[in-house]
């Protein structure tokens, strides 16, 4: 897009604001009252519009729907302490979205298009952003296939939407995970790395099997060999092993967290080294015998950092310690707040502020 056309906003004249509870938000309980809504035909992105949530008109033969060309992304905006809003880090989910796209066969998303469809509807909505401590306005970004046709092709015809939601803490207690050594999330080759609808629908039936052995989330293994470790269930995975941060390197069957990202490069303000390399099962089994694995732990925009209390690991629960306020995943988790709400400076240049 060359001509930042200004985008029309239709407001709605049925706010659902005064029916949110904002002391028990929970996370994806409620959609805000406006979308944006942008089509791609004839071989461009019209400039979209922001209008209430509610329906589209489409039929069953939309391509998304049989063939699977749908990527979405998650991003987070917070109030900042001087009231001003502020969006994490928006040209890095541009960046990855496109690369989603890319690897679904569909049209690129330029930055300033993507950005200035975020600040129409967060703009409209304002309203809906939470400001205690912890919460956010959750920002959901899909674009699918909306072509009307039943043949397998690549479609020519897209939608762009941009959901918010607004999102209290995320409080999870220490989750139990279980390495996957049956089934896989994505292979070397495949669509691990791109943000797309169907390596969830693929990842839900192990995660389901897992639960019902009393596991919380599957820690996935590689697609090859089962013996070196991916991610965990919808995150990046990290370890204090030795007293350095340790992450699985990215390969194509891993997404490129931002979280995880941004972790990595705090780590050495918080005086850590770090490691992206592969991890291996064995290595992890020797860090609990030995008492080098101190820490583990998922990451993501939701939850920022997801404490892990039991890695099971063939057939045995390994337990790690007890989470302890002075943890390196509570430090860089307090760290990501300040630096987001403004109390700390943003030297990294990560808030966009509008
Ligand atoms: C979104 C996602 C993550 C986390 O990425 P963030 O950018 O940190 O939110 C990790 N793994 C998978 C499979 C994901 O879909």
């Amino acid at each position: 897009m060359t001509t930042t056309a200004p985008i029309r906003v239709t407001r709605t004249a049925h706010s659902q604001l005064s029916q949110i509870d904002f002391a028990n938000l929970g996370f994806g309980n409620y959609i805000s009252d406006h979308m944006f809504v942008a089509d791609y035909k004839n071989g461009a992105w019209e400039t979209g519009e922001v209008v209430p949530f509610g329906p589209l008109p489409m039929t069953p033969a939309i391509l998304s729907l049989h063939y699977g060309q749908a990527v979405f992304e998650g991003m987070k905006a917070f109030r900042m302490n001087n009231g001003s809003i502020n969006i994490f880090r928006p040209q890095r989910h541009s960046q990855r979205l496109n690369q989603s796209l890319a690897r679904m066969c569909m049209p690129p998303i330029d930055e300033e298009f993507f950005i200035e469809a975020l600040k129409a509807v967060i703009r409209t909505d304002e309203k809906w952003i939470p400001s205690s401590e912890g919460s956010a306005l959750y920002i959901r970004p899909v674009v699918f296939a909306s072509e009307s046709r039943l043949g397998v092709k690549i479609s020519d015809e897209y939608k762009f939407v941009v959901l918010t939601s607004p999102v209290g803490p995320y409080f999870t207690k220490p989750v139990r995970v279980k390495v996957e050594e049956t089934y896989v999330r994505a292979a070397e080759g495949g669509t691990g790395f791109a943000k797309c609808a169907g390596n969830y629908g693929g990842a839900f039936y192990p995660t389901q099997l897992a639960r019902q052995q009393g596991f919380d989330q599957v820690l996935w293994t590689d697609a090859k060999e089962h013996k070196y470790i991916d991610e965990s269930g919808a995150m990046n995975v990290m370890f204090v092993l030795n007293g350095k941060l340790v992450t699985p390197k990215l390969t194509s069957s891993l997404l490129d967290g931002v979280t995880r990202d941004s972790i990595l490069t705090l780590s050495e303000s918080l005086g850590i080294q770090k490691e992206e390399r592969k991890v291996s099962i064995a290595e992890l089994e020797e860090g609990f015998k030995n008492g080098t694995l101190t820490e583990a732990f998922g990451v993501g925009t939701a939850a920022v950092v997801s404490t892990i209390a039991v890695i099971h690991i063939h057939g045995t629960d390994y337990a790690l310690p007890a989470d302890q306020a002075a943890s390196f995943q509570q430090r860089v988790k307090q760290k990501l707040h300040h630096l987001r709400v403004g109390n700390e400076a943003d030297t990294h240049g990560w808030n966009y502020i509008i």
